[in-house]
């Protein structure tokens, strides 16, 4: 189809077949799979998705792609919605059963998707998401590492991530700017216990200045004696703690 990409919808399109059959092998979709694609585009990932599904949930924000996709799609096999994603009410689509979710997402909007949909990880099995490449680092981090960060807790709390390859940007049309990869997330079945709320509250000010000590950038939400109680060296930065220690040390705030 003739389509000019718009920059505001972060459109990069997937041109390349080995890409795109790469993407869909890591994937693996099974018949019986429900599965939800974000921003389907012109719909070079969902033709070859539907070769293994009878049907597939969608979500595009561009009007023009939508009707495209409706022509070429039966609507009983590609049920799509158009609209704003991070506006988008996914009880709508995640109702029985579990989900996968998967997409070639516009960057502009990954982060903010990725926590919306924590929410819902018991009822989503996996996600498989094309990423910026240096965001889905951050969000594999490990305690001690540069990249290490809010992304990487409050997303490892809840999922297993495994960056699976990276994509050059001349895969794509127009090509991005910067290097991609795809991350494979796994909700995890028994996470450990927390208030996420908490939990964000925490990381947001144990990280609102790296280079200081935890003593100094927790002090507005904890005093020294509970990180000592807790097991944290108040001296420490804040790139120093496990997730787990994270959490155990949210629990400590109270309920707002
Ligand atoms: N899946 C296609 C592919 O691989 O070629 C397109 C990927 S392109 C990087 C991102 C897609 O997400 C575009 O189709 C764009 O219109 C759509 N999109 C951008 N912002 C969106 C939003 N807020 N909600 C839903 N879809 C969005």
């Amino acid at each position: 189809m003739k389509h000019i990409a718009r920059k505001r919808f972060g459109q990069h399109f997937l041109k390349d077949r080995q890409v795109l059959s790469d993407l869909v092998a890591a994937i693996s979709p099974q018949t019986t799979d429900h599965v939800i694609e974000i921003g389907p585009g012109t719909g070079a990932l969902t033709q070859l998705l539907l070769k293994h599904l009878p049907r597939l949930t969608a979500i595009e924000i561009d009007r023009d792609l939508v009707e495209h996709l409706k022509k070429a799609c039966p609507p009983d096999r590609l049920l799509i919605h158009q609209g704003d994603v991070l506006r988008f009410d996914f009880r709508r689509v995640i109702t029985d059963g579990q989900y996968r979710l998967v997409g070639n997402l516009p960057y502009n909007i990954s982060t903010p998707l990725l926590f919306r949909l924590i929410p819902f990880a018991d009822r989503i099995r996996d996600q498989h998401f094309m990423l910026q490449k240096e965001v889905v680092e951050r969000m594999i981090a490990a305690p001690g590492s540069k990249a290490y960060g809010r992304l990487s807790i409050l997303l490892q709390w809840r999922y297993q991530m495994d960056l699976l390859f990276t994509v050059p940007p001349a895969m794509f049309s127009p090509p991005p700017r910067v290097e991609s990869a795809v991350v494979r997330m796994i909700s995890r079945t028994a996470p450990q216990p927390c208030h996420p709320d908490k939990l964000e509250k925490t990381v947001t000010a144990a990280f609102s200045q790296r280079r200081k000590m935890l003593r100094n950038t927790l002090a507005p939400l904890f005093d020294e004696a509970t990180l000592v109680q807790v097991g944290i060296d108040p001296l420490q930065r804040p790139e120093n703690l496990s997730v787990e220690q994270y959490i155990v040390l949210s629990e400590h705030l109270p309920l707002s």
